[in-house]
């Protein structure tokens, strides 16, 4: 994506300076967090803004930790983990945002799949990015739907939604450096994915179903 050397060293650059901010974010962020729900419960009362402050901290949380991962030298600890468990997860931190849109998200695991040598971390936040990108492209609810195959050692995983799609003229920029089509967007989800995958030898891709909404597949290697 990045032929031009010059590109790739203001990246270098960029990706340094938002690693130590997020870093000097990522403390004071966490305090607030358990502060907040803390007078939460002292409260009691059922007219707060909790939710809200809550539902923003978290919003900032998911934007450092994508900042986090570009400013990273490609490294990552890696372990067999569970992608059911994974996803589980994940589901549990877009939940919230899904309910409100009045979108289903559900997981389908297709016959046996093995644990997956990887970043546990890492692995969530791809999947965080794009389920929450599913959720976004369904303003007006509909369903999300990621389904896990394994085959020929190798994983294969679809984040399906029935959202708006892709406009035609924006694929080729998928990926880029803060591009995004949203009022509120970063533009830094997709290009976190893309180098959480390549550092995991894997691949992804993103295309318009034939009917209604996107469909990202990654496919990530299995253990040798
Ligand atoms: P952000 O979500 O902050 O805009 P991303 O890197 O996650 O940044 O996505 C970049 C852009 O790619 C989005 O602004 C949107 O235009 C497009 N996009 C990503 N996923 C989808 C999807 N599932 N459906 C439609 N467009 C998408
Ligand atoms: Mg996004």
């Amino acid at each position: 994506l990045y032929e031009d050397s010059q590109q790739k060293e203001k990246l270098a650059v960029v990706g340094q300076m938002a690693a130590s901010i997020a870093h000097e974010i990522k403390n004071p962020l966490s305090a607030l967090k358990g502060f907040t729900q803390l007078q939460q419960e002292r409260d009691g009362s059922t007219e707060n803004f909790y939710p809200i402050m809550l539902n923003e901290i978290d919003r900032i949380n998911l934007i450092v930790s994508d900042l986090l991962i570009i400013g990273k030298p490609n490294s990552s600890s890696k372990r067999p983990a569970s992608i059911e468990k994974i996803l589980t997860y994940v589901i549990s931190i877009i939940e919230p945002q899904a309910v409100r849109q009045s979108v289903n998200i559900h997981v389908e695991i297709k016959a046996h799949v093995p644990k997956i040598y990887c970043d546990e971390n890492q692995i969530k936040q791809v999947f965080i990015n794009l389920v929450k990108n599913a959720v976004e492209s369904m303003p007006d609810g509909g369903d999300v739907a990621i389904e896990v195959q394994y085959s020929h050692n190798e994983f294969i995983i679809n984040v399906n939604d029935e959202g708006e799609g892709i406009p035609g003229d924006i694929i080729s920029k998928l990926g880029e450096p803060f591009f995004t089509t949203k009022p509120n967007g970063t533009g830094l989800g997709l290009m976190v994915t893309k180098k959480i995958v390549e550092e995991h030898g894997g691949r992804f891709d993103i295309r318009n179903n034939p009917d209604k909404g996107a469909t990202v597949k990654i496919i990530l290697p299995g253990h040798k």
